[in-house]
């Protein structure tokens, strides 16, 4: 096949919506995707440095994609995403891979199409510092009903783990009638449930000249276009996260009424370390204040075990804080030295083992939590959407948030329907269609 794309994303679902966006102006530039890595004209890595099993994957794929470009000489190697942004990595890789035939950074994405009539035999780096917002790239969506929107780029908060604020710059809010507009045209185009996205979504308009300009605000523009439709966002920072957002959610049917709020830790101690900017109480006092005004609320969350000098107490403090918030998932993290941030120096690394002994333990608490919580859910009926079918079988998304599969037909894919449950296995929800 000639002129075909391969892109492989790594980290979160930004970058998973980043990706559609390559694979937008690369289509726009005549380019069919493939799934033969191998034989692609053009591989784009797309990449993060959040974690470092992330980078490690990255430069394992690099190596495979020597010996492919060394089978088929004129692919194109393309490097993106947060590992080519951080402090010096560009150079590194360069250096490592000399192979590779561009390096892109998080603010440069948009040169992507000039790169690849690039014939220049040596790396091309472009990397800048500058923090812009391109409203002009098209996208190529890719998660069938549903649609990712970003609503803000970058982060001012610094957790003293995270490589974000370095890589991706200070927050820059899209104006809300951009928003909008995007929201409206997916709509017209039949998309059913719409993602709003930011790494902290609840300092939206903050850094805008309009002054109500915030959240709740722009939550409540758009649950009141016309159409039938669900919006969810993700993520929020529990400092931010405000009285009037969820009031905003309680009061329309069209915002989905799940939640992920990172809690990172339930030990003030590790949590003031991380720079997280609030305590364990005022945690679980957001947590309490979702749980009451949003009766059937879904919570997700993250959590991290091993942050240096985390002791028995601290991981104990925060199985507590697990235990309490009832989270119906968790995504747990072991910490991973991330150079450049202030964490990366602190004394009192945690080793392995003991890192890997909590984690064990938060997964199994977590899943009796979350076991739990899902029998809680049999014989309850929820509003679903039919979001995948697969072998006679539609896999939908009720409104908190939560996975149910059940029979119906390929025709049934983007409609709501009520959905009772009927069994759960193993925390897997099973229900069927409640014909009124
Ligand atoms: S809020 Fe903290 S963890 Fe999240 S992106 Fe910003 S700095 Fe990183």
């Amino acid at each position: 096949m000639s002129n075909s794309y391969k892109i492989i994303t790594y980290g979160c679902q930004m970058n998973v919506h980043e990706s559609e966006k390559i694979a937008g102006m690369l289509e726009n530039e005549g380019f069919t995707p493939t799934e033969d890595t191998d034989n692609a004209d053009v591989v784009v890595l797309n990449t993060c440095c959040v974690r470092e099993s992330a980078e490690t994957r990255v430069l394992g794929n690099l190596g495979i994609l020597k010996k492919a470009k060394e089978r088929k000489p004129d692919m194109k190697i393309i490097v993106c995403g947060c590992m080519t942004q951080a402090d010096g990595a560009a150079e590194k890789l360069k250096k490592r891979c000399p192979f590779i035939n561009a390096i892109l950074g998080t603010h440069n994405l948009y040169k992507l199409p000039e790169l690849l009539h690039d014939k220049a035999k040596k790396t091309r780096v472009e990397i800048t510092q500058e923090h812009g917002i391109n409203e002009n790239i098209p996208i190529v969506r890719t998660s069938g009903i549903n649609a990712w929107v970003n609503i803000m780029y970058g982060c001012n908060n610094f957790c003293s783990y995270c490589i974000v604020p370095y890589v991706r710059g200070r927050e820059r809010s899209r104006e809300k009638n951009n928003i909008i507009s995007d929201v409206k045209r997916l709509i017209a185009d039949g998309y059913k449930q719409i993602t709003l996205l930011g790494q902290n979504v609840n300092s939206y308009g903050n850094d805008l000249q309009e002054k109500n300009e915030n959240f709740p605000s722009l939550l409540r523009d758009l649950s009141g276009l016309e159409g039938k439709f669900r919006i969810k966002f993700m993520t929020s920072h529990p400092k931010d996260i405000k009285t009037e957002t969820v009031d905003a959610i309680k009061e329309s049917d069209k915002l989905s009424h799940f939640v992920h709020m990172p809690a990172q830790s339930g030990s003030d101690r590790i949590l003031h370390l991380m720079n997280r900017k609030y305590t364990a109480a005022e945690y679980m006092a957001k947590i309490d204040m979702l749980k009451n005004k949003l009766s059937d609320v879904g919570l997700s969350g993250d959590i991290m075990v091993g942050f240096p000098t985390e002791t028995e107490e601290d991981f104990a403090d925060t199985l507590k804080l697990v235990s309490s918030t009832e989270y119906n998932n968790l995504y747990t993290f072991i910490y991973s030295r991330r150079s450049g941030t202030p964490a990366a120096s602190m004394d009192g690394q945690v080793p392995i083992t003991d890192k890997k002994r909590r984690i064990r333990e938060l997964i199994e608490t977590q899943f009796s939590i979350g076991n739990r919580l899902a029998e809680k859910c049999v014989g309850n009926t929820y509003e679903t959407l039919c979001a995948e079918y697969k072998n006679g079988k539609i896999i939908g998304e009720t409104n908190c948030g939560k996975a149910v599969t059940f029979a119906g037909d390929a025709n049934l894919i983007g409609q709501f329907v009520n959905v009772r449950i009927t069994e759960n296995k193993n925390s897997k929800l099973y229900g069927a269609i409640k014909n009124e």
